[in-house]
């Protein structure tokens, strides 16, 4: 039972990390090279974590997570903390070496995978675990965290993963169950919880945002024994279980009797779903989350309190919080110096969401005269957001109304090819890349003096020109088929597209960790999406008047670019995929009048967005896959449409891949060895596939012989008139040497069979 001296009203489920300016980034990069040493970057991180921890207890948080900290990421620290580092990194020297070899790799060791963190865009790495792995306790980081903070007079509350989570995210190196190692983990915690508490921590939130899955039976089972075990511990703090991005369902309330304090629920994306069960577990802290930890917008207190009042009124302590980690938000609005007065006032970050979340809980608890000048703040801003005409086209939605139902290719997919290959004439394992070459230094210089002003925009579309050309010789050179103008212009593949689109709007300094030290600006789409002018036509048909051979256009689909940035929340997202993907349609039509004859509308985030939960993922595929179609079903039989997907298990989207109906699908395989075309064949896929033979996520050359091998295999699952040669992504993080000589060998390699 809840000791009514130990709750608390508003909090955060997590802290953004990598600094208000990319202070920590910058300092372990130089760390990397060698330009900071190890006390350097500790001080670096010590001094952002004070300044964060006192910028968020004057905001008035009353209880405040601590240990969300990370050089790198959680995952990994919670690998660290449970001693479960692989053993290849063990012999490395220094901690934080081994850390970072660990998520990195060095030249003798490789570093463990990575993967995306449920269904964000973050990603973590992941634990390799097995029946064989000795667990040990390593609390220095969260003790170390917990007394930094106490210091500082912090109401802190460590976080950290729980077990789980741990277990569900991890690889099983021997195929055995981990769930079976969750016992083996409970004295660890156990022991940590101990530390915690003598160390002065009234509350540990113990992240287990792997509830929100389907789970087994057997899995339900071992979390409640799993639970009940931690919550009848003598010496421990007061626990709080911290669910995200998702419903709990059933799992709510059998967790709640397990004797656990406090339970956070993320009535953001989850909905309504749990506020029932939420209500009637009266002895246990709800922490509500209200204020939307993965997207920016500011939270309509109309619509805010009335729940948060139903949950207390149900007689359960509420707490007002995030519904996720503010890991996925920038700091603070504050350094938006370019946002539109308007447009701004409708949003939060990370800062504001704080300031919001305290208004909340003084409106609650304190009644809403407390705060009633913030309040009349936040509705005017949400009215001011709703009665904007950007929220609304006309133009746009008619024409949507009327293209219902019409977004399918003319002739069926066999009937394109004929007609297609007719027209381009193409060899036998036609050899192609996926988009961008190297991003050289000589583009990034182009493209900091623009942004410096010290070249103007004329200045910089030549350099960029003379990228092209000598991309497109260079291809020529080595012989590829289906030529790439090799993107040199784009910064990135949403971003390029949001900043010429209307209804999306671009931050300055709005970073988020996407993974170590990788940000990523997210844009953010706030009205209905327009395309003013063509986004891609002068660069493709410029690269086209070159060569005689084919280029592909190249964009990016509406689902990767609804990924990939903040999104309104006012309208369902199958609507605002299907904005994005009448620019992208308009976009095709203007390549293929300008002479275009293949265009590719890479989906690397098909997959990401997928619901974790079964029961949402067939409708979610349908819009998707309608949205895509949607997007390349405006031009003509005799025009050939690609598509790219990568990073990641294709299983359950597959039956989507088919539904794309795209005439050539290049994805991943080169590190899952063909196993994909199986599993294409199994949905009875007939189109044109180009399984990656090269794998561009390493430095290494593939051989002649290697890439002949792959193509030999894939020729056992797809017949040759439907086979495509090519990398398996972009190749613009590699080095140029490293790609002209992988490319000589593709080519080589397919000509040899051919
Ligand atoms: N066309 C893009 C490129 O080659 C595709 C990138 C991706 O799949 N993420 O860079
Ligand atoms: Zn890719």
């Amino acid at each position: 039972m809840l000791n009514p001296d130990n709750t608390f009203t508003a909090t955060v489920l997590g802290l953004p990390r990598i600094g208000p300016d990319r202070e920590l980034k910058r300092a372990i990069e130089a760390y990397w090279a060698g330009r900071l040493d190890a006390a350097a970057l500790h001080a670096v991180a010590a001094g952002l974590r004070t300044a964060q921890l006192t910028a968020v207890r004057e905001a008035g948080l009353d209880s405040v997570p601590v240990g969300t900290f990370s050089y790198y990421d959680h995952v990994l620290d919670t690998a660290v903390l449970l001693g479960a580092l692989p053993e290849r990194v063990r012999p490395i020297t220094g901690e934080l070496d081994r850390y970072f070899a660990a998520a990195r790799g060095t030249a003798e060791v490789a570093p463990l995978e990575m993967t995306k963190w449920f269904d964000t865009n973050y990603h973590y790495l992941v634990p390799e675990l097995s029946a064989a792995t000795e667990f040990s306790l390593h609390p220095e980081k969260p003790l170390a965290e917990l007394k930094e903070a106490l210091a500082l007079g912090i109401p802190a509350r460590p976080v950290v993963v729980g077990p789980f989570t741990f277990l569900k995210l991890a690889k099983s190196l021997d195929g055995s169950d981990l769930l079976e190692r969750l016992p083996d983990l409970l004295p660890l915690y156990e022991q940590l919880l101990a530390l915690l508490a003598e160390a002065g921590a009234r509350w540990v939130q113990l992240d287990e945002p792997a509830l929100v899955t389907d789970l087994s039976a057997t899995e339900q089972a071992a979390v409640y024994t799993a639970y009940r075990r931690l919550a009848a511990a003598a010496n421990r703090p007061a626990l709080l279980v911290a669910t995200y991005f998702g419903r709990l369902g059933e799992v709510l309330p059998a967790l709640a009797d397990t004797g656990v304090e406090g339970i956070a629920v993320d009535l953001v994306a989850g909905g309504d779903a749990d506020i029932a069960a939420a209500q009637s577990m009266t002895g246990t802290l709800i922490v509500a989350g209200i204020a939307d930890g993965y997207n920016v917008w500011r939270v309509d207190p109309d619509r805010a309190l009335p729940r948060l009042r139903q949950l207390r009124d149900g007689g359960a302590p509420v707490a007002v919080s995030s519904s996720c980690s503010l890991l996925h938000v920038p700091y603070s609005l504050d350094a938006e110096t370019d946002l539109e007065p308007r447009l701004r006032s409708w949003l939060a970050f990370g800062a504001e969401k704080i300031a919001e979340i305290r208004m909340l809980a003084t409106a609650l608890y304190e009644g809403q005269d407390a705060v009633a000048e913030q309040l009349d703040i936040a509705r005017t801003a949400v009215l001011d957001r709703r009665a904007d005409r950007r929220l609304r086209v006309e133009a746009v939605r008619a024409r949507l109304a009327e293209l219902d139902g019409d977004a399918v290719r003319r002739a069926p997919a066999d009937e394109r090819r004929v007609l297609q290959q007719g027209l381009l004439n193409l060899p036998l394992l036609p050899t192609t890349t996926i988009g961008s070459f190297p991003q050289t230094s000589r583009i990034r210089i182009a493209r900091a003096e623009l942004r410096r002003g010290a070249i103007d925009q004329a200045e910089y579309d030549s350099r960029m020109r003379e990228e092209i050309a000598e991309v497109i010789a260079l291809q020529e050179e080595i012989g590829l088929d289906v030529l790439v103008h090799g993107e040199p212009e784009r910064n990135d593949m949403v971003q390029y597209f949001a900043e010429q689109l209307g209804g999306f709007a671009a931050t300055v300094n709005g970073w988020v960790q996407s993974y170590g030290t990788r940000c990523v600006r997210p844009p953010i789409l706030f009205g209905d999406v327009t395309r003013p002018a063509a986004m891609t036509v002068g660069w493709s048909t410029y690269a086209q008047s070159l060569t005689g051979k084919p280029v592909k256009g190249m964009l990016t689909g509406p689902v990767t670019i609804l990924a990939w940035s903040y999104i309104r929340d006012d309208q369902p997202l199958s609507d605002t995929a299907r904005q994005i993907a009448l620019a992208i349609r308009d976009e095709t039509v203007d390549l293929e009048a300008a002479g275009i004859g293949i265009i590719q509308v890479d989906e690397p985030a098909l997959r990401e967005l997928l619901p974790l939960r079964r029961a949402d993922q067939a409708a979610y595929l349908a819009w998707a896959v309608d949205a895509f179609r949607l997007s390349t079903s405006g031009v003509a039989d005799t025009t050939q449409i690609h598509t790219h997907l990568c990073y990641s298990e294709f299983g359950e989207i597959i039956g989507a891949i088919t539904g794309l109906d795209a005439d050539v699908t290049s994805i991943e395989a080169a590190r899952s060895h063909m196993e994909v075309l199986d599993d294409l064949n199994a949905a009875g896929f007939d189109l044109g596939v180009g399984p990656g033979v090269y794998d561009i996520h390493s430095p290494r050359v593939p051989s002649t012989q290697e890439i002949e091998q792959s193509l030999a295999l894939a020729l056992k699952a797809v017949p040759a008139e439907r086979l495509w040669a090519n990398p398996d992504c972009g190749l613009k993080t590699r080095r140029t040497e490293e790609v002209v000589t992988s490319l000589q060998h593709l080519v080589a390699a397919a000509r040899a069979l051919r």
